[in-house]
């Protein structure tokens, strides 16, 4: 499957969550770095919720899950487009700080 690159820092200033796509090996290697538990395993592929997803906001500078997948199978989600204050809105709601 194709996928478009996207920056993840938009033009407009926007940012968006992050999903797994048909890449996934389930190695396993990003559901233990992400700071937010939003990763699930699956069969066959790995899942994020989004409504847990902040880019890693205001734990890292990178999403950690990219860093880390060796297939680059963690995209960004064009229907779950934030922006870094809602991102950081939400993980201040995630650790309750
Ligand atoms: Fe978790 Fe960060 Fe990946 Fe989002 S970008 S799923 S918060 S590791």
């Amino acid at each position: 499957m194709n996928f478009i690159s996207f920056s993840p820092e938009l033009s407009n200033g926007g940012k968006m969550a992050y999903l797994i796509n048909d890449e996934c090996i389930a190695c396993d290697a990003c559901r233990p770095e992400c700071p937010n538990d939003a990763i699930a395993e699956g069969d066959p592929l790995y899942t994020i919720n989004p409504d847990l997803c902040t880019e890693c906001v205001g734990f890292h500078d990178e999403p950690q899950c990219v860093e880390v997948c060796p297939t680059d199978a963690c995209v960004l989600d064009p229907n779950h487009e934030e922006t870094k204050e809602q991102l950081m809105e939400k993980k201040k709601k995630i650790h309750g700080e």
